[in-house]
């Protein structure tokens, strides 16, 4: 393979030099293009001279999902609207979708690290890539197709859902690489279990996007399909798509692209810079994005910046998986918990099975309570369940600080879903 995706940059001075001019285009860019930025600039008293280095970021006035609402539906835009080649939007459970715009720049940008993303988890032109994201007005699968029809394999555009189909194609055509939601690729295995089609597919690599993967989950995945490895996918449709970062195979973190968008790890209550290493909120300024760039764009996704550098050798940064949403945080009993921190638990706990419920109830007394419902493996009697039940309880208890029910549930009771799967159930009154 001689193409290469990955950045030139050779040194982390080198990085932050391209990084600094791309912070100083971007802000003049928007500045200048984009009557909302100017007067948001302009309120906050700064203007794109002021930025004279990479601190200077924290001089900036912050974005988030409600501007976005409120440019509608050209929200951000920074270019005249006969640049745009495309428009994708977000599927938006409330209210107005959020519609984003792209250059062919954009578009040849997001191409090119999209393409990255399978040249890091070590594919080659030889693979068959089946795509089981949605295609649509959203960015998944065109996303994944384009990074993929760029890095030179072959890209077998299904869509997600219809798991015959997906059979068929994993049986007749070989596919070597399938690109799915973790939930959707649980299922897939399970499926390929039950229909006896292991020995007859040649599948090794799954990419997971749009959400995390438990260790338990992965593990389960990979045993029922023999696969060599797999990867979690970062993205959101405001930067860009999907494809915005990715882990290696050595899974010490996500590689995020740091040539492409400047990330910061904030406070979500006083939006201030975390100790290194601390969980905050994402919060990502993009250094080349024309149609509509975004500076200080709060995603509400939670992660924590990983300090170390990544045995791979590779000089692009890495965060930790996505901890779940700031919106997704449970307050039980005065603690704020994140599905992702139930997650690690459990995943540490190698008898129990892979999906679990979280729910969090209300008694008559006022008090609240939050029963974990959780899958056991096969094999399990009443005396190994009552241990088990101790020791889920008992590492809650020591990890999140809460005292918690645990109910036990048969391998496969709880249900699967194509897309993303609803763990949290919080029944307690508004
Ligand atoms: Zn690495």
């Amino acid at each position: 393979m001689n193409k290469t995706f990955m950045p030139t940059f050779q040194s982390l001075d080198e990085l932050k030099e391209h990084q600094l001019k791309g912070l100083q285009w971007t802000t003049s860019h928007a500045y200048k293009g984009s009557g909302f930025y100017k007067k948001l600039m302009d309120d906050s008293g700064v203007s794109p001279e002021d930025i004279h280095t990479l601190d200077d970021i924290q001089r900036l006035p912050f974005t988030s999902a409600e501007d976005l609402r409120k440019g509608y539906p050209f929200p951000l835009l920074s270019v005249p609207e006969s640049e745009i080649v495309r428009i994708h939007a977000s599927s938006g459970t409330t209210g107005k979708r959020k519609v984003l715009t792209y250059t062919h720049k954009d578009v040849e940008d997001w191409g090119h690290f999209f393409a990255r993303c399978y040249e890091m988890a070590e594919l080659s032109p030889e693979d068959r890539v089946q795509i089981a994201v949605g295609y649509g007005v959203w960015t998944a699968g065109v996303g994944f197709q384009l990074g993929c029809e760029r890095f030179g394999a072959m890209a077998l555009p299904i869509g997600p859902g219809n798991i015959d189909m997906q059979c068929q194609f994993l049986v007749d055509l070989q596919s070597t690489v399938m690109c799915c939601t973790a939930s959707m690729a649980l299922l897939m295995a399970e499926e390929i279990e039950r229909r006896r089609l292991k020995d007859k597919i040649t599948l090794k690599k799954m990419i997971f996007g749009s959400e995390r993967s438990s260790h338990a989950m992965r593990q389960r995945i990979k045993n029922l399909l023999g696969l060599e490895d797999m990867y979690d996918i970062t993205g959101m449709t405001e930067l860009y798509g999907p494809g915005t970062g990715l882990e290696c195979s050595r899974h010490e973190g996500i590689h995020y692209w740091a040539d492409y968008y400047l990330l910061e790890i904030l406070d979500p209550e006083t939006l201030k810079p975390v100790s290194e290493g601390e969980i905050g909120e994402m919060v990502v300024t993009t250094l080349c994005k024309e149609a509509s760039p975004l500076i200080r764009y709060r995603t509400r996704d939670l992660t924590r910046m990983i300090p170390s550098a990544c045995s791979c050798g590779s000089l692009l940064p890495m965060h930790d998986s996505i901890l779940g949403r700031s919106d997704d945080m449970i307050i039980f009993r005065a603690v704020n918990i994140y599905p992702g921190q139930i997650d690690e638990v459990l995943s540490s706990i190698p008898e129990i099975s892979c999906e679990y419920q979280v729910v969090v109830d209300r008694e008559s007394d006022g008090r609240d309570t939050m029963t974990l419902r959780v899958e056991c493996g096969s094999d399990t009697d009443a005396e190994k369940a009552k241990a088990l039940e101790a020791e889920i309880c008992r590492k809650i208890k020591n990890s999140i600080m809460v005292s918690c029910e645990v109910e036990l549930l048969e391998t496969c009771s709880l249900p699967r879903s194509e897309r993303k799967s609803k763990r949290v159930f919080d029944n307690r009154p508004e």
